[in-house]
């Protein structure tokens, strides 16, 4: 059955491909497949799979203007030996919960699930769409998008990547793994803001059809490599599926038994994919998303209000400090009843006021999250304590949702199986874990602190952090966030 992408603003549809070239639609809206497939293999036939055979049986039901062999080269190609496990997505219990460790790609955090495999299918959407023009990846990031998406299409052949990063709000090593990228076709700038400002930025030059037209003229488009581009959310139910059925191979789970998930959340992507995989037919109960300090999402599932109006606040899990999770636009549409004039209402409120309320009626059909949040404090303490009782040290986005989790049990005595999804390696937020660790860790320099870290869990450090700690910087662009375009025409010389 072809699947086609509808805009959440309009009627607009398109298919995979093209909506994997556009990022965003013209209206400003993020494409959703105009249904949610169901499995069409039973999870007993997936447990005996491995994770590129999984991530076919799952990706091959949204690309479906992808054809079988397309799409497996794609799959073979972006879940190889960049990853350190050749499981891929490892499963790990502490403390009686499991860990579904998402990073073990290239760039060491999970967005490396969804972008070592976006370049591929963008390069073949461009194919399929006889697209000659050069395509420029646009993407804003705090902190690991960047990364990852700068190491899936550095050197790739007809795109060019610009990523702007907030240069105050990322942590050290992230800041070092950017401004160390190689490849001619990369650019790296920080911006004197926050992520959200950033994001805008993005979004507002993706919006403006004179630079369009401009660009146009001299042989160039842009595309989004942001977590709005459906090619990002796709490959990322994959690992729910594939981590259902492992489980469920194991023996840790029976046929049709419950499994609830964590997410420590920002942009939503990570846990709408995992309620993607519910609808798909994975018995997965709760989703349970997990915020920091910057709780817009705990207080949105608590009131039925989204309101961005408030302090940002720069927290130890910098991957989650945002006000607007893009993500979300799309789990509102579907609520609305698959309603675009009603969803661009809701989208119009929040950025003209800054906030909007949902119906009752649609907050009823929320009732498959719960959302809480972690302060700084907790979050170290969740890190300190974990490691004290079994040796294992977690970052700090998995410890957000970790001291979820324990609120989420003390308040309602769930005793349903768990899976926390972890999003970063603690290598890559070594200096945050240490001092949760102990404080007397600060005095130490980052890779000082790498070492120490690799000693006390007794985990070999990642190859991604051997590679910068001598690495030459490479981009030292810093910009106010009224220049990002005079950056952008100035890369692409127009
Ligand atoms: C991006 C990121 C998140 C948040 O994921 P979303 O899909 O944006 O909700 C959480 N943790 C880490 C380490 C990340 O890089």
């Amino acid at each position: 059955m072809e699947m086609l992408y509808s805009s959440t603003r309009s009627r607009q549809q398109v298919k995979a491909s093209e909506a994997i070239l556009k990022g965003l639609s013209e209206d400003g809206g993020l494409f959703v497949p105009d249904h949610i497939p169901a499995l069409d293999k039973s999870l007993k036939e997936l447990a005996g799979m491995t994770y590129q055979q999984v991530a076919y049986e799952v990706m091959k039901l949204y690309l479906t203007d992808f054809t079988e062999q397309e799409l497996k080269s794609c799959i073979e190609r972006a879940y190889d030996s960049k990853f350190d496990e050749a499981s891929i997505v490892p499963l790990v219990e502490a403390g009686g919960v499991c860990y579904m460790e998402l990073f073990h790609g290239p760039t060491i955090a999970f967005k490396d699930m969804a972008l070592s495999i976006l370049p591929h299918l963008m390069i073949a959407s461009a194919r399929k769409k006889h697209v000659e023009k050069e395509i420029v990846i646009l993407t804003a990031t705090s902190g690991d998008t960047g990364k990852a998406a700068l190491a899936g299409f550095a050197d790739v052949e007809g795109t060019r990547i610009v990523v702007f990063y907030p240069k105050n709000g990322v942590s050290p090593i992230q800041e070092k793994q950017m401004v160390t990228q190689k490849g001619k076709n990369t650019m790296v700038v920080g911006i004197h803001g926050n992520f959200d400002d950033a994001q805008t930025g993005v979004k507002k030059l993706f919006s403006d059809r004179k630079l369009e037209a401009e660009m146009a003229g001299k042989g160039f488009q842009f595309s989004s490599a942001n977590s709005i581009n459906i090619g990002r959310l796709v490959p990322q139910i994959c690992y729910y599926v594939y981590t259902y059925g492992r489980l469920l191979g194991e023996g840790k789970l029976a046929e049709g038994e419950l499994l609830n998930v964590v997410v420590p959340t920002g942009n939503f992507g990570n846990i709408l994919a995992a309620f993607y995989a519910k609808h798909m037919g994975v018995p997965i109960g709760k989703l349970i998303c997990a915020s920091n300090e910057n709780k817009v999402l705990y207080d949105f599932f608590r009131t039925g209000t989204y309101d961005r109006n408030r302090e940002f606040v720069l927290t130890s899990s910098p991957s989650m400090d945002i006000l607007v999770s893009s993500n979300l636009e799309r789990l509102i549409y579907r609520i609305a009843g698959e309603d675009a004039a009603r969803n661009q209402e809701l989208m119009v409120a929040l950025s003209g006021q800054g906030c909007y309320t949902i119906t009752d009626g649609m907050r009823e059909a929320l009732s498959d999250f719960y959302g809480n949040y972690a302060d700084e404090q907790e979050t170290a303490s969740q890190i300190r304590q974990l490691y004290g009782d079994c040796g294992y040290v977690m970052d700090t986005h998995t410890a957000v949702a970790s001291a979820v989790y324990r609120k989420y049990v003390a308040e309602t005595k769930d005793q349903t199986k768990t899976v926390i999804a972890s999003t970063a390696s603690p290598f890559k937020f070594t200096r945050s874990v240490m001092h949760a660790i102990d404080g007397k860790y600060d005095a130490m320099d980052d890779f000082a602190l790498v070492d120490e870290l690799a000693r006390l869990a007794n985990v070999k450090v990642p190859k991604a952090i051997e590679e910068i700690r001598t690495a030459p910087v490479l981009h030292e662009n810093v910009c106010e966030v009224e220049e990002m375009e005079a950056v952008v025409r100035q890369f692409l010389g127009l």
